[in-house]
């Protein structure tokens, strides 16, 4: 997990340490610093408790928000959302009135399932000026996914998602940043503008494959 991309729960002392860092820093010119979030919030009961330390809450992610503008880095610092929890979209209007914007990277497979967000909300993301990125299916560890699997995943799901959204899918957020050679060949062959992992670093800016 990359010091910069991080997905941790700030009432966790290390997770906490590394957003200091990053907001006593300034990132280097043709640098990008990625945040991942997950849910953002209380954390919901059907959420899977492995995800639980993945959530952080609004003090934190509103601090993130201030210091992005304060710090003239709009620029540099990438908001991006996985799985497509419900809390997308208030985190998207925070951040719409903020004039930023950001990338959610939807699960297909989750759409409309209780706590996560449907076409209604899909739409009013692409309305808000933010992105729509593919997260997979049913989010399954894609190095492990036999081929017909890796078809439903990737080509199926981001078919879906991009009627169902009414825009084009240029982008992908592996499920646990989970890649060998041949997820990435996959990945590359897809015509994707930009593929996230978890990895450590900060993104060169306008690489295709970004931590
Ligand atoms: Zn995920």
């Amino acid at each position: 997990m990359s010091p910069w991309a991080f997905g941790c729960d700030s009432r966790n002392p290390s997770c906490a340490l590394r957003i200091r860092k990053l907001m006593a820093g300034s990132i280097p010119s043709m640098r990008q610093a990625i945040l991942m979030f997950h849910g953002i919030g209380t954390v919901p009961d059907y959420v899977d408790k492995d995800e639980v330390p993945y959530w952080v809450g609004w003090d934190m992610f509103q601090e993130l928000v201030d210091w992005t503008i304060q710090s003239d880095a709009s620029k540099q610092v990438i908001f991006t959302f996985d799985d497509g929890n419900q809390s997308d979209i208030a985190a998207a209007r925070r951040l719409a009135d903020a004039g930023l914007t950001a990338k959610f990277f939807v699960l297909a497979g989750r759409l409309e399932k209780p706590g996560y967000i449907g076409t209604a909300e899909l739409n009013e993301l692409v309305a808000m000026g933010m992105e729509v990125g593919l997260h997979g299916r049913n989010h399954v560890d894609w190095r492990l996914a036999n081929a017909a699997s890796l078809q439903a995943e990737l080509l199926d799901a981001r078919k879906q998602l991009a009627d169902t959204a009414g825009v084009q899918i240029r982008s992908v957020a592996i499920p646990f940043g989970g890649y060998n050679r041949r997820v990435m060949r996959r990945l590359l062959r897809e015509d994707f503008d930009r593929i996230y992992t978890t990895d450590i670093g900060l993104a060169q800016r306008g690489s295709r494959i970004a931590p």
